[in-house]
């Protein structure tokens, strides 16, 4: 596997950073992961504006154009042995230089950001696995009001995702103050009497580029569909519960807390959509 670190192409084992970078000391970074099938980036304009709004929202001037971040990520997903690829970028506030205090909550002054990049094999679900669907957990989203933001610091996402894991489930959906925000790493959608619901972006959550991608097949198919703030009530009485994201894709949610999700199988608009989504996925590769 190869990775990308301030400028070197380089065996990822072989990618180390400072005990000092700031992405280590205090989480002070931004990602974006970029799926890749047969070598082509899925959406990839729509990743660098979504890393560009992050980096903005956490002050850190971006250390490429749009193009020279193409050009290294195209280098990157050419140099891996593998097709279909789940291409991680993070950047983070550098490491303080010499004469400046090691550790100092301050931005350091006059630093380069670090850029590291790496690609692993993206594994989507199995027919099998699709067709089961998954479980999923609810919980109070106790997260910061910056959701929008893609930021490294995943603390309160892992905590919450790991209450998922630990009921031997695969996502947890959050709520804020009765309302349906996303999940600890996806968005969700609900199904009710036939018509697809979506939170409406906001500061509460990270609006995906597989969320936005399922509104356009939406909105071209004549699925009809609101994007509008959902209650818990609308959740837990959804016909159906979809989780997105781009190395998810379109996943069912068949069981929330241990209650069924509708009939506890996967919808209709759920494998009509994944068709639709896999389908479009396609043509764009090919194209
Ligand atoms: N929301 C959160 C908190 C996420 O971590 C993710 C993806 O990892 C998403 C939403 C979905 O974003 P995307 O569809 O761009 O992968």
């Amino acid at each position: 596997m190869n990775a990308y670190l301030n400028g070197q192409f380089l065996p990822l084992a072989e990618a180390k950073v400072s005990a000092l970078d700031r992405g280590f000391v205090f989480g002070d970074g931004v990602y974006e992961v970029v799926p890749v099938y047969s070598k082509k980036p899925f959406r990839l304009d729509d990743h660098l504006r979504r890393l560009q709004a992050s980096l903005d929202g956490i002050r850190l001037a971006s250390p490429h154009a749009t193009d020279g971040w193409r050009e290294l990520i195209l280098r990157l997903i050419e140099l891996q042995d593998f097709a279909d690829q789940s291409l991680y970028i993070q950047v983070t506030r550098g490491t303080p230089v010499a004469g400046q205090l090691p550790r100092d909550h301050a931005f350091p002054k006059g630093v380069p950001p670090t850029v590291f990049m790496f690609a692993q094999p993206l594994v989507t679900a199995t027919p099998a696995q699709k067709a089961a669907g998954v479980c999923a957990v609810s919980a109070l989203d106790n997260r910061w009001l910056r959701c929008n933001i893609k930021a490294i610091s995943l603390l309160a996402n892992i905590l919450l995702r790991q209450q998922a894991v630990d009921a031997g489930c695969a996502e947890t959906v959050m709520l804020r103050d009765g309302f349906l925000t996303e999940g600890a790493a996806s968005n969700i959608f609900v199904v009710k009497d036939g018509v697809l619901l979506a939170p409406p972006p906001s500061n509460l959550m990270l609006t995906g580029i597989t969320y936005d991608v399922v509104l356009e097949l939406a909105a071209t198919h004549g699925i009809p569909h609101q994007v509008r703030a959902i209650s818990e009530a609308e959740v837990r009485t959804a016909d159906e519960l979809w989780m997105t994201s781009s190395t998810k894709e379109i996943m069912a949610i068949v069981r929330l807390d241990g209650a069924p999700v509708g009939a506890g199988v996967p919808g209709p608009l759920a494998q009509q959509m994944d068709g639709l989504y896999q389908t479009f996925k396609h043509q764009v590769m090919r194209a």
